[in-house]
């Protein structure tokens, strides 16, 4: 199932919209404020930024012998984007901003429960 996410132009936050079908005009209003000025993102990685979905799908970091630890949100920016070249995958840009914001302190909301 396709899963699109929005950018909020008014909050800046992010939407995800789960759908049935891939829809290129889809639009979705933003589910913090309200707002219908929304613009859509290319990527699905943020919604999945949970240290259980990240471990689910790249491993856990700790058994690579790099022993970084993903609590402190600057590990968290490396080690994504250690694994992010080790793909040969470029950074989606909701990923490259939520390191930002991780690293200016401004964690995302799954990572303030680990
Ligand atoms: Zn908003």
């Amino acid at each position: 199932m396709p899963i699109y996410e929005f950018r909020c132009e008014d909050c800046g936050r992010i939407t995800s919209h789960f759908t049935r079908k891939a829809d290129a005009s889809l639009a979705a209003p933003c589910e913090h404020c309200g707002s219908a000025d929304t613009r859509r993102l290319v990527s699905s990685f943020a919604r999945s930024f949970s240290r259980a979905e990240v471990l689910e799908r790249y491993g856990d970091p700790g058994t690579d012998g790099s022993a970084t630890d993903i609590r402190d949100p600057r590990q968290i920016g490396s080690w994504v984007e250690k694994r992010f070249d080790e793909y040969g995958i470029d950074m989606p840009e909701s990923a490259r901003e939520m390191i930002d914001a991780a690293r200016e302190g401004d964690l995302p909301d799954p990572v303030k429960n680990l």
